[in-house]
C-alpha cells in the first residue's frame, strides 16, 4: 500500500518546525554566516521541539515519530540554512543510529536517552586526513587497558565536533585486521580527560554558519561499557549510520530546491525587462520548470528511503540514491537561482549565493557524489548486493505504545 498523505502528526510537525525556522533561525543566518559563527543555542532551541530525538521510540526519551517526520524537519531547516539541518541530522541521522541500532539496551537507557532528549549533543567521528573516502584506510587506535579503551588519532572535518558530548568515534582495535579491526565507540567529552582536544575550522567556502572541528585524541579514555557493537564491527557500524544520515541529507537538499524555487518565482514576477517580468522569457522559465521538477523529484526519493526505514527495511541503495540526486538538484537550482536574479543574486544580500556555497559540502560529505554514483552504478550491475540489517529499526507507531496524539513536542514553538 503506497500512502503518500501525510499524517496529522507528521503534518503538525512540519508546521511547527517551518514556524520555528522561519521565526527563529532565518533572521540571524545571514549575519552568522557573513561571521562563519555557528549560533550557539541552535541545539538548544531544536531540543526545545523535540527534534533530538523525533524519531526514537518513547521509552529511550525521544518523540516517537518516524524517519518520515525527521526527513520533513531536516526540509523544513534546509529551507533556511543547511547549518541548521546539518546539526541535527549528524546528531539524529548518525550519531543516534550507531547508539540505537548497536547499542545495548543499557547503552540505550545510558548514553541514547540523553541524546534523544536533547540534553546532551553527539556528532560522528569517522573522516581523517588520510582516510575520506576510502575507511578502510582509518589509523585512529583503540588499546585496552583493564576495562577502558584509550584513543589515539586524529579526525578532521567533523561537524558539531567542537560542542558535542558524545562523539561517536571510529577506531581500530587491530591495525593489521583492516577492516574488521574497526570498532566503534561513544566518546563522551566529560570521561575522556586531557586526552580529547577539539579545535573549530574556520574560513570555510560555504555551511559557514555550521561547526566543524579537528579532534585530536591523544590517549583519551573510553571506558569498555562505552563501545558501541562488538570488536570489529565498527566499520558496519559506521555504514548503518551513513543510510539514516544520507536521507537526512537528501530530504535537507529537498528544501534547499524549494527555497530556490520560491526565491526565483517571486523575483521572476517581480523583476520587468522589456516591459515585462523575466517569468515570462523561455530561457527563465526553463530554469524555473527544472527546479519544479526537482522538488518533486527529491521528495520522492527521500520519502521512498524514509518508508523503507519505517519498515524496518534497509535503505542503503535508496538513501544514497536520493541523496546523489538530491544534493546535484539542490547544486545546480541554487546555481539557476543566482543567474534568475542576474547581478541581484550574485550579492550576499540574496540568499542565493549561500545556498549555492552551502550545496557544495553536501555533494561531499557522508559520501562524496562519485561514490554515490559508483554505489548505484554497482547495485545496477548487481556487483553489490544487500543482506538484512541486524537490529532493523522498528515501525511506526511504535511497538508496545500508542501513536502520539496530535499535538507538537514538548516544548513546541518556543
Ligand atoms: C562541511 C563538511 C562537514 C563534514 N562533516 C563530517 C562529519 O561530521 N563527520 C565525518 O566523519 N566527516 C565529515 N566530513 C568529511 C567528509 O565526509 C569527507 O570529506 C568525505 O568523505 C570525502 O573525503 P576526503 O575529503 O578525504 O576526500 P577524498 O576521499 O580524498 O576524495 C577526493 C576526491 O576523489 C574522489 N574519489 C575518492 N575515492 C573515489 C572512488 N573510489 N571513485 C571515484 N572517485 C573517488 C572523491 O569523490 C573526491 O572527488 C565533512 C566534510 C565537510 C566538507
Amino acid at each position: 500500500m503506497l500512502d503518500l498523505d501525510l499524517s496529522p502528526e507528521q503534518l503538525q510537525l512540519q508546521e511547527t518546525v517551518r514556524d520555528f525556522a522561519q521565526r527563529e533561525l532565518a533572521p540571524r543566518i545571514p549575519e552568522l554566516d557573513r561571521a562563519h559563527r555557528p549560533d550557539p543555542e541552535l541545539f538548544a532551541k531544536l531540543a526545545s521541539l523535540g527534534l533530538p530525538g523525533v524519531c526514537t521510540p518513547q521509552r529511550y526519551g525521544g518523540v516517537g515519530l518516524d524517519w518520515v517526520a525527521l526527513g520533513l524537519a531536516c526540509e523544513e531547516l534546509e529551507y533556511v540554512d543547511a547549518s541548521c539541518r546539518t546539526a541535527l541530522s549528524v546528531h539524529a541521522g548518525l550519531c543516534m543510529t550507531g547508539c540505537y541500532q548497536w547499542g545495548s539496551e543499557e547503552q540505550r537507557q545510558r548514553l541514547l536517552r540523553p541524546l534523544a532528549e536533547g540534553r546532551h549533543q553527539g556528532c560522528f567521528a569517522l573522516t581523517e586526513p588520510d582516510a575520506g573516502s576510502d575507511v578502510r584506510a582509518l589509523r585512529t587506535t583503540a588499546r585496552r587497558e583493564g576495562d577502558a579503551y584509550r584513543l589515539r588519532g586524529q579526525k578532521v572535518w567533523i561537524s558539531m565536533g567542537h560542542s558535542a558530548e558524545i562523539l561517536l568515534t571510529f577506531a581500530t582495535v587491530d591495525p593489521a585486521a583492516g577492516v574488521r579491526g574497526i570498532t566503534a565507540f561513544a566518546v563522551e567529552r566529560s570521561l575522556a580527560g586531557l586526552g580529547l582536544r577539539t579545535q573549530p575550522i574556520g574560513d570555510k567556502y560555504g555551511l559557514r554558519a555550521s561547526e566543524t572541528a579537528i579532534v585530536y585524541l591523544d590517549d583519551a579514555l573510553v571506558p569498555a561499557s562505552n563501545r558501541i557493537g562488538e570488536e570489529g564491527e565498527g566499520f558496519k557500524v559506521a555504514m548503518s549510520c551513513l543510510d539514516s544520515g544520507r536521507l537526512c541529507v537528501a530530504s535537507g537538499a529537498a528544501g534547499t530546491i524549494r527555497a530556490c524555487l520560491d526565491l526565483s518565482v517571486a523575483y521572476a514576477r517581480e523583476r520587468r525587462v522589456q516591459d515585462q517580468p523575466i517569468g515570462r522569457f523561455e530561457l527563465v522559465q526553463q530554469m524555473i520548470g527544472q527546479m519544479a521538477r526537482d522538488r518533486d523529484i527529491a521528495r520522492l526519493l527521500w520519502l521512498r528511503a524514509a518508508w523503507l526505514k519505517n519498515r524496518g527495511r534497509r535503505s542503503t541503495r535508496e538513501s544514497a540514491l536520493a541523496k546523489w540526486v538530491n544534493t546535484d538538484s539542490a547544486r545546480r537550482c541554487a546555481d539557476d537561482c543566482l543567474q534568475v536574479h542576474g547581478a541581484t543574486g550574485f550579492s550576499e544580500e540574496c540568499q542565493a549565493a549561500r545556498y549555492l556555497r552551502n550545496s557544495r559540502a553536501t555533494l561531499i560529505y557522508e559520501g562524496t557524489r562519485e561514490l554515490q554514483t559508483v554505489l548505484a552504478g554497482e547495485y545496477a550491475l548487481g556487483y553489490r548486493e544487500d543482506r538484512p540489517i541486524r537490529c532493523p529499526l522498528p515501525a511506526w507507531p511504535d511497538e508496545g505504545e500508542p501513536a502520539p496524539t496530535a499535538g507538537p513536542p514538548a516544548g513546541a514553538g518556543g
